[in-house]
């Protein structure tokens, strides 16, 4: 029985948007799919440990490219976990990720403004892996079982609103993807997919280190259902029993051997990013822990990053062996846009989330990794200004979350981040360069948080600051409301300098305290009156051409958050 199904609307306007690509380069399907297909070995061979009674063979694991230039298709075929019918329905049919909505929202605003280049890096955002196929496809077609169950599904669709959803009841295990291409790439002798010397040159560029055998038309009896394989041409030269991918874990090679090509290929497949890295960091532990990491910063921010269910980017391998994705144990949250891996030599196979958190080598790993990637970032500054500015603008906010969670590495990450100032209008400036620039006589880095930098930048309390030439830190992100109240001071030891607000409390600017005369009237009248607002009426230097203004109290809670706090009830 075959059901018809309607693509969940997100995932309808991004094939759309796939189908009338802009994408220059249709190559990197091919990239998408053997990316899903390593995936899904790498999911077979993990459940295979944890569950016993899973009952598959994983003594031959591997994916396999067939092209038939007769009926115009490339399959490609893993014999790795495959899916379920539900499976397939949530996971090809729709799109669940965090900001789809908002993504998708912008996407259509740079279509309709023409601009390609920013449809292709928001594109690149969804990491829309198997839509990709519908580049170079009229019609795709999928077979797939999920191991350890009986009863596969083929889904077929032609990515035009619906899909065909039917049982077969013999499928092997894993999954095979047909594409029938285009018959207008077909001239095209770089692009034509059918052509196994194509499809060798691209797996060469964008799969090769890919741990798992890529081969190509293999020849000999496979239990894999492939449509055209049966006519036994034997003049075919391009079939291969041989991988036609070198296999090697690019973070085992020698550094001086991996180009950054490379790399970035190798970032594509474990972030399911589109665009390159922003920096790649590797590094390795040795003696008793002997582990190696190769690890990257993002160009653009994680679709997901500020959302409550952003992933946390690091794989974790055991001697060349993927063990789990996302591993928490590894990465603080704070760092969730690094992505990459570690690998560990002395670690069981089936270790569980739960030991990993619990466990000391990795414990160690993490406080290196997180040394590492404060560093790096630290270092790509003085580098690479514009580098650097991309990843503030994209993470910064991200990485600020560690003022709230990690005590240990504080001042590394005051180290790491910029702020907006009244020194300069337009440029961030480090705590350092703002200490540098304190005159004799003020002892506090002062700041102001608030909404947005217009909005602080007028607010009345800026005002005997700047007339005494100090400078003001005008911090407008959510999270700073949060950490100016946890962090003390910045720098260690008697050059600490304590962070104040300029919003609270007793800041005293006068440089011999001496108060005007002839207001005690006033101010007791004052506060009398507004004794229901306010505890307290006093005579203020920090004053220069606003008449009055509202102070919290030390200690007490950033008007922000009163306001929070009143508008739930409290
Ligand atoms: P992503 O790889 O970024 O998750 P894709 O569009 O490439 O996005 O794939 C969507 C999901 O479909 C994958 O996360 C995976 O769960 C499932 N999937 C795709 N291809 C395969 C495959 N060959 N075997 C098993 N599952 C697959
Ligand atoms: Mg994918």
């Amino acid at each position: 029985m075959t059901e018809t199904i309607e693509f969940q609307a997100e995932a309808r306007q991004l094939l759309q948007l796939m189908i009338h690509s802009i994408y220059s380069d249709k190559d990197v399907f091919l990239r998408e799919l053997i990316s899903n297909a390593s995936d899904a070995l790498d999911k077979l061979r993990m459940e295979s440990y944890r569950d016993k009674d899973l009952g598959v063979d994983t003594s031959d694991l591997h994916i396999e490219l067939r092209t038939d230039p007769e009926a115009r298709t490339l399959t490609i075929t893993d014999n790795g976990i495959g899916m379920s019918r539900d499976d397939v329905v949530t996971l090809i049919g729709t799109i669940a990720k965090s900001g789809t909505a908002e993504t998708l929202a912008k996407l259509r605003e740079a279509q309709a403004s023409g601009t390609e280049e920013v449809t292709a890096e928001l594109i690149g955002q969804f990491g829309i892996g198997f839509y990709s196929s519908f580049m170079v496809a009229d019609r795709v077609e999928m077979t797939t079982r999920r191991a350890g169950t009986d009863g596969g599904v083929h889904w077929e669709s032609a990515g035009e609103g619906t899909y065909e959803l039917a049982e077969v009841a013999d499928a092997p295990q894993g999954t095979s993807i047909t594409v029938h291409l285009k018959a207008e790439d077909a001239e095209d002798n770089l692009h034509d997919y059918a052509d196994p010397s194509v499809v060798r040159r691209i797996v060469k560029r964008y799969s090769d280190f890919i741990t798992w055998p890529i081969l190509l038309n293999p020849s000999g009896v496979t239990d894999t259902v492939v449509e055209g394989a049966e006519d036994d041409d034997e003049s075919t030269p391009d079939t291969s029993n041989e991988p036609i991918n070198s296999r090697k874990a690019l973070w085992a090679r020698p550094r001086s051997e991996v180009s950054d090509e490379e790399y970035a290929e190798f970032y594509r497949h474990v972030s399911h990013d589109w665009q390159e890295p922003l920096e790649t960091m590797r590094f390795t532990g040795e003696g008793t822990f002997e582990y190696q990491a190769l690890l990257f910063l993002p160009a653009h921010a994680p679709m997901d990053l500020y959302y409550r269910d952003a992933k946390r980017g690091v794989q974790l391998y055991v001697k060349r062996v993927f063990v789990m994705e996302d591993c928490e144990a590894l990465v603080p949250e704070y760092l969730r846009f690094v992505k990459g891996v570690v690998d560990a030599q002395d670690l069981s196979l089936n270790v569980s989330r739960e030991i990993l958190q619990q466990d000391r080598q990795i414990q160690l790993i993490r406080k290196r990794l997180v040394k590492r990637v404060l560093q790096t970032i630290t270092g790509l500054r003085g580098e690479n200004a514009e580098k650097y500015d991309t990843f503030w603008r994209e993470c910064g906010r991200a990485l600020k979350e560690g003022l709230l969670s990690d005590q240990d590495n504080t001042q590394a990450i005051l180290e790491a981040s910029s702020f907006a100032s009244t020194h300069d209008p337009e440029k961030l400036t480090t705590l350092a360069d703002y200490v540098a620039r304190m005159p004799e006589g003020q002892e506090s880095i002062y700041y102001v948080t608030g909404e947005s930098r217009a909005s602080v930048e007028n607010s009345p309390h800026i005002e005997a600051f700047r007339a005494k030439g100090y400078e003001v830190l005008l911090l407008t992100d959510q999270v700073d409301e949060v950490w100016v109240g946890m962090v003390p001071s910045y720098g260690s030891g008697d050059d600490a300098k304590p962070f104040a607000s300029i919003a609270q409390g007793d800041v005293d600017l006068s440089d011999d305290a001496e108060k005007p005369e002839g207001f005690d009237d006033l101010l007791a009248w004052m506060t009398t009156t507004l004794a229901d607002d306010v505890s307290e009426v006093r005579l203020s230097t920090r004053l220069t051409t606003s008449p009055a203004c509202l102070v919290g109290e030390v200690g007490g809670l950033p008007p922000q958050l009163e306001q929070m706090m009143r508008s739930m009830g409290q």
